[in-house]
């Protein structure tokens, strides 16, 4: 990634006041229990700064008992509320920051669950995300950063200016003209040359301290680089899909390769072991000296002026205190800054990802709840090109049904088949032409409405760790009774009959230790019980039987007019054995529909592409 050391203070400050008004859109509790409890945690020391100085001042000069008894007094009660506020605010802030990390992951899951599927499927977003997750598990860089860096820019200005105002009389009182050389300390320029020293050795402190930061920040490409290679080779070994590929070949021997490699950037002769090594470890070196100098300043001209008699020994640990945490705020607050400049360029990443175009988003039209379920589509000259593909996937499909009726989608691999039943559920906009929906072109409809009429069971199907019930309901509340129908319509009944928890069943080992595994062929009747339960006017198949074995393919065959009952099914097939019983079939070849007819009329067409296709099977089968 490109350095953006050219950063200005103004563009980042920008940046993270967006992040930060993202943060509290979405969580307003969360960011103002933070922002509260900071600034009160960050004014109330000064009272008891205040107050011990006042006791210690009495007891160095007057000593008289009413006057202590009532200071102590005022010293517990004021101490006492305090730490009863602050316990109130501190839950206030506990109760609303639990699982703050994931508050944050939620605005970039909500993101991808709303983004247009394009995007959803385009690489780019997922090396973008990718990249944002790892500044984020790497470096604690991106969104999440961006509460801490307010947290510690709004402590440091309520600190600063609690100081300031405990401070002021050390300026401002006089030592006595008979201290001799000591009334140099009234002068007014000496005063100020104070002042500017005072302030430019606490400036100078945290300005080298986050110029050795800035690496981080000029290096992010070396960064990335390294979590993305820890991100996947680090974590190979968890993952149970390639268990078994992992022992077969002694792939560990392969990850290991990455383990060992001493010149990635985080190990022992990678770009940040140097950079300790040199400029950032010097820089940070130097930070750590010049504070132990500015320390040293503010005790020598607070003792001289109290030793000339300017003022009692109470107010030195007054001014003592209040200066260290003056100088502290502010070297708070210049961290805090330049932690957020560098920041800034993890956010724009961050916002680059937020601010992907939704563009299906745009219908608002509802679609109809018929009753009758009497749904007509229609593909009108439909054509379609990946993104960033050269050829067409479809190329002027018209098509039109009815619901009620059994479409089924034959074709070799790779003839379409897919990217029309995508476009159909309108993942993807069509290119050129139009789908009509009862006349009206999809993209008119309400998006998320027009989702709801479908069921579609994709060939890359996922189910969850989670119980059988809440995989086929989607969610969990569960109608049992319509569930168990359903895993029973789908062929998954003597299964179920087998599960001492039924529904509640566990799948998979993730979450529940009696969890079941289940076949692919299992997994799939799953899925389909779970498109059979969400009641959709159309149901639609992709390969519903490539995973099942020839006894459960033949099984959901003949349950299938029952399966989809008054919906409208569409079946997408490879076997055409398995789609005579279609009302109609529609041939697809090179993202054209090439025939359509029932199965009779097309395998009696022999210079068709179906006979075609019929033949090849048939051979292959009697083979
Ligand atoms: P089928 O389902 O008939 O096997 P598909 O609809 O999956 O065929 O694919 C049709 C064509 O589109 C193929 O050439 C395939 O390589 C291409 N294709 C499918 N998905 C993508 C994608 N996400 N990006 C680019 N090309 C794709």
């Amino acid at each position: 990634m490109k350095n953006k050391q050219g950063m200005s203070w103004r563009t980042a400050f920008k940046i993270n006041n967006r992040a930060i008004s993202l943060l509290y859109k979405a969580h307003p509790q969360m960011v103002l229990s933070k922002l509260i409890s900071i600034i009160w945690s960050s004014l109330t020391p000064y009272v008891s700064i205040y107050l011990s100085a006042l006791i210690i001042e009495e007891l160095s000069t007057s000593r008289n008992p009413e006057t202590l008894k009532n200071l102590v007094l005022i010293t517990l009660a004021s101490s006492a509320l305090i730490a009863l506020i602050s316990a109130l605010i501190t839950k206030w802030n506990n109760s609303q920051s639990a699982g703050m990390y994931f508050k944050c992951e939620q605005i970039f899951t909500k993101k991808l669950l709303d983004m247009d599927f394009i995007s959803v499927d385009d690489t780019k977003t997922h090396e973008l995300l990718s990249q944002i997750r790892q500044n984020q598990n790497g470096g604690g860089w991106g969104l999440y950063r961006v509460i801490y860096n307010y947290e510690n820019l709004l402590y440091s200005i309520f600190t600063v200016l609690g100081g300031i105002t405990l401070t002021i009389s050390l300026f401002t009182s006089k030592v006595p003209e008979s201290s001799g050389g000591y009334v140099i300390m009234n002068n007014t320029l000496f005063i100020l040359l104070v002042v500017i020293v005072m302030l430019a050795v606490t400036f100078i402190a945290p300005s080298l301290s986050n110029k050795a930061g800035s690496y981080w920040a000029k290096n992010v490409g070396a960064h990335n680089l390294s979590n993305r290679l820890f991100g996947y080779f680090g974590f190979l070994g968890y993952k149970r899909e390639i268990a078994t590929d992992v022992r077969i070949y002694r792939q560990d021997l392969l990850c290991n390769k990455y383990e060992v490699n001493k010149d990635d950037a985080f190990r022992s002769k990678g770009i940040f072991a140097k950079l300790a090594k040199g400029p950032m470890g010097l820089l940070q070196a130097a930070s750590a000296a010049v504070s132990v100098v500015s320390t040293g300043i503010v005790y020598v001209f607070v003792c001289l002026k109290s030793w000339a008699g300017a003022f009692g020994v109470g107010m030195i640990t007054q001014y003592i205190s209040s200066i260290s945490k003056v100088t502290g705020g502010v070297s708070q607050f210049v961290s805090a800054a330049g932690d957020m400049k560098n920041n800034a360029v993890f956010l724009e990443q961050v916002f680059k990802f937020l601010d992907i175009p939704n563009t299906m988003y745009q219908g608002s039209l509802t679609v109809e709840k018929r009753r009758d379920r009497d749904y007509e589509v229609e593909f009108r000259n439909v054509s379609f090109k990946y993104p960033g593909a050269d050829t067409f996937a479809l190329s002027g499909v018209n098509i039109k049904f009815k619901v009620g009726e059994r479409l089924a989608v034959v074709g070799m691999n790779g003839s379409g088949k897919t990217t029309f039943i995508k476009l159909l559920c309108r993942l993807y906009d069509p290119t050129e032409g139009e789908i009509l929906l009862n006349g009206i072109d999809i993209r008119k409809y309400d998006y998320l409405d027009y989702m709801m009429i479908f069921s579609v069971v994709f060939q890359d199907f996922k189910l969850f760790s989670l119980t059988l019930g809440e995989n086929v309901a989607s969610g969990s509340k569960i109608n049992e009774e319509l569930a168990v129908d359903c895993l029973q319509k789908a062929g998954f009944g003597e299964r179920l009959s087998e599960m001492e928890n039924g529904i509640h069943t566990y799948l998979y080992k993730d979450y529940d230790k009696n969890g079941v595994n289940v076949s692919g062929g299992e997994a799939q009747k799953i899925a389909i019980a779970r498109a059979i339960y969400k009641d959709a006017p159309f149901i639609v198949l992709d390969e519903p039987t490539a995973a099942l074995d020839p006894m459960a393919e033949a099984e959901i065959y003949s349950k299938f007019n029952d399966i989809a009952g008054d919906k409208t099914a569409i079946y997408i097939s490879h076997r055409l054995s398995s789609c005579k019983f279609c009302d109609e079939i529609a041939v697809f070849d090179h993202g054209s529909v090439v025939q359509m007819g029932t199965h009779s009329e097309l395998v009696a067409d022999t210079n068709g592409k179906y006979f075609e296709l019929w033949n090849a099977q048939a051979q292959y089968y009697t083979a």
